[in-house]
């Protein structure tokens, strides 16, 4: 039996387990998705672990996306435009990085049926977006937004960090502009959560009039208080951060796996409909 693992901290409240474990058993795999607490001071260590052990692969979680890049043997070419892995397959003792959270969001937008009418195909143009977070996450979602938006915004608690993020990810010579926590003003067309407010029952964007897209990319069994909030709001269109979380899961078992992921298996697993 192979093992893949979720090396972040905290992981104890992860769904991934269960998405993964009943594809597994669907498929007659013969592997085990496992939790693994990794603090800072672990991670290296944990790595060194996973080249010696019977492991296929693992998923990488807060707060070790961006550190644990320059700490593999390879790293795809997606995950180093984003400066983020959330996914390592071990092939013959070496780590090879990628990440599957841009595609998992780009699915996620996709799917979600729109409150009000939108032309069709990836929502943003000239919108404004707001991406809260500047961590691997945000990352993520910034490099798509960008390929798709021209106004693309990032707050972050330690603008240093956003700071970072803004010289390190451009398209076409279009890169985020970082501005203030938007505490009493509009944060444009859409927002996007890439933190972890939410996770207890706190919500992201308190006092502010919600924009027509909220992303809230927190993937918790009970909706975070912004989605609940967006959800009872007239014309906003709501991504939940389980939708993302099954996305970006699927792709992710397909790297470790080399078989398609049973997507509705996956999505049955989880602890509401998405
Ligand atoms: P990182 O550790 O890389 O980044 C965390 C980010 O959240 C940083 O910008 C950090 O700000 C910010 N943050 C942390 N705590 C607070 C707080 N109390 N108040 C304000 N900002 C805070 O984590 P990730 O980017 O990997 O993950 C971020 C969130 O996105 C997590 O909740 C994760 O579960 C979720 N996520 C969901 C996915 C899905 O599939 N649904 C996929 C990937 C992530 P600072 O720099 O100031 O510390």
């Amino acid at each position: 039996m192979s093992q893949v693992w979720l090396i972040g901290h905290p992981v104890a409240h992860s769904l991934s387990p269960a998405m993964h474990n009943a594809a597994f058993a669907k498929l007659g795999l013969p592997h085990r998705y496992e939790l693994k607490e990794t603090a800072d001071d672990q991670l290296v260590a944990t790595l060194d672990r996973m080249r010696r052990e019977d492991v296929l692969g693992a998923n990488v979680t807060i707060p070790h996306k961006e550190a644990v890049l320059r700490l593999l043997d390879e790293v795809d070419d997606e995950a180093r435009r984003i400066g983020a892995v959330n996914t390592i397959v071990s092939r013959a003792e070496r780590l090879i990085g990628y990440n599957t959270d841009k595609y998992g969001f780009e699915k996620a937008l996709e799917a979600q049926p729109r409150r009000i009418p939108w032309a069709e195909g990836f929502p943003f143009a000239d919108d404004r977006i707001l991406i809260l977070g500047a961590g691997g996450a945000a990352r993520a979602c910034a490099l798509s937004l960008l390929e798709h938006s021209n106004n693309v915004d990032i707050a972050n608690r330690d603008p240093a960090r956003a700071e970072a993020l803004v010289r390190s990810i451009e398209v076409d010579g279009r890169r985020p502009a970082v501005v203030p926590w938007p505490r009493g003003r509009e944060p444009g067309d859409a927002v996007v959560n890439a933190t972890p407010l939410g996770l207890k029952g706190e919500e992201a964007l308190e006092d502010v009039r919600l924009p027509m897209w909220v992303i809230d990319l927190v993937p918790t069994a009970e909706e975070t208080p912004l989605v609940k909030r967006a959800k009872a709001t007239e014309n906003v269109t709501v991504v939940d951060g389980l939708s993302m979380l099954l996305h970006q899961a699927a792709r992710s078992f397909e790297l470790w796996t080399g078989v398609p992921a049973p997507l509705e298996v996956m999505r049955a697993a989880l602890p509401r409909p998405v």
